[in-house]
């Protein structure tokens, strides 16, 4: 048995199954490449789903967090630090917006928006007690929480987990006419992927992010836009919904905000909707610790340079145009994206995604598959040119065979 063998062996042994990943074993990891426990190299175009916009061990992030290491990395929220106030600040300019509320994995903070949203609705708004409504959009990915997974679509992330959580209405993605028809008095909020990331990297149709702006704004109805995977430079500009001119009422944020170090999330808002909490109606011990903030006031001073958002938009360009090519070898049947993210269905008849992800990896290239057909390109955007074009022939070769 080979060591990559007897590790994952162990690991089938002894964690449940709730992933199943791609046969490597990783041992380190720099900027676009990792290398597994046999020496073999890998390219990285999955970027841990985008929390690796910045590439794996960033030396500005490992810097920053080695210096925090040495000074102090949690105090709970019962005490100030002095790395908070700079944090909060700094992502509330980020985002044009005035009030953070910081947490620690994305699922944690789509909570806080669907908390925050209904306490809005309650307490500003004036909605009658226990009828709070909010929208989302059929094949949605917002993350794993019972409430969460109560207004998903996918029937593998719902069965044998309820009794689902009540309060939301799910409407087809890119459908204004159903998103109106959806809303009553009673809605307080809609949450929106701008680019759904699981679901396949699917782009809705140009117009609707504005009009569902617009439809909010007249309904007195939270926008709030989920950009724990779309935002933070991975589709070539800070936020994705800037590509429509759009400002929601909230973000949501997580993955690269930790820059792939440590897990940091957040909420992000007026002061008028943030504003609706009292000391004690939430919290999380870990959330907006030292060294998290430390990480993440890093990745802030990174994205302000505009270089990552620009580099994004550059390969991206030419990303769109290689796969926009493969449509020609018969075996890819669509090809959607923007900047440096992308999903690829595959022929049927040619294979799975998980097919063409093995066969990916056994020539050195990471992709993850979704939803049977799709495989899903997100290289960190500190990716060379001549790596993606080495991981793009990759794959032409791996549909070619
Ligand atoms: C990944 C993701 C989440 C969940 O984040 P976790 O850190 O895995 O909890 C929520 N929403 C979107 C859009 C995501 O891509």
């Amino acid at each position: 048995m080979t060591v990559t063998e007897s590790l994952i062996e162990a690991a089938d042994a002894h964690s449940a199954h709730n992933y199943h990943p791609l046969p490597v074993v990783m041992a380190t990891a720099d900027g676009a490449w990792m290398t597994d426990v046999e020496g073999r190299r890998y390219l990285d175009l999955l970027a841990g789903y985008s929390a690796l916009n910045f590439g794996h061990r960033n030396r500005r992030l490992i810097d920053a967090a080695k210096a925090q290491l040495e000074r102090v990395t949690l105090t709970s929220r019962a005490f100030h630090h002095d790395r908070f106030a700079a944090f909060c600040t700094e992502l509330a300019e980020l985002c044009g917006m005035e009030m953070v509320l910081p947490m620690n994995t994305g699922t944690e903070a789509v909570e806080t928006a669907v908390k925050t949203a209904r306490k809005w609705g309650y307490r500003t708004k004036g909605v009658p007690a226990e009828m709070a409504k909010i929208v989302v959009a059929g094949g949605n990915f917002h993350g794993r929480t019972t409430t969460i997974i109560s207004f998903s679509t996918d029937p593998e992330a719902r069965a044998d987990f309820g009794p689902y959580t009540p309060g939301f209405a799910i409407v087809p993605y890119g459908d204004l006419t159903a998103m109106r028809d959806a809303m009553t008095e009673n809605t307080v909020a809609v949450l929106l992927e701008p680019i759904q990331g699981e679901s396949g990297v699917i782009v809705p149709p140009p117009g609707y992010l504005p009009a569902v702006r617009e439809l909010a704004r007249e309904r007195n109805v939270l926008f709030i836009a989920d950009e724990i995977q779309s935002g933070l430079g991975r589709t070539g500009r800070t936020f994705a919904c800037e590509h429509e001119g759009v400002v929601p009422d909230m973000y949501v944020l997580g993955k690269a905000l930790g820059g792939g170090v440590v897990p940091v999330s957040a909420v992000v808002s007026s002061a008028e909707v943030l504003g609706v909490f009292r000391p004690g109606e939430h919290g999380s011990t870990f959330g907006g610790n030292p060294l998290a903030c430390a990480v993440a006031l890093e990745v802030l001073a990174m994205l302000r340079t505009g270089e990552f958002q620009a580099r994004a938009t550059e390969l991206g360009d030419h990303l769109q145009r290689e796969l926009a090519a493969l449509l020609g070898t018969g075996r890819v049947t669509e090809v959607r994206g923007r900047g440096l993210w992308a999903g690829v269905d595959i022929a049927r008849a040619y294979g799975t995604g998980r097919e063409v992800s093995e066969k990916l990896m056994d020539r050195g290239v990471l992709v993850k598959d979704t939803h049977g057909t799709t495989i899903r390109i997100a290289p960190p955007l500190v990716i060379g040119k001549e790596d993606l074009d080495w991981g793009l022939a990759q794959l032409r070769g791996v549909l070619e065979s």
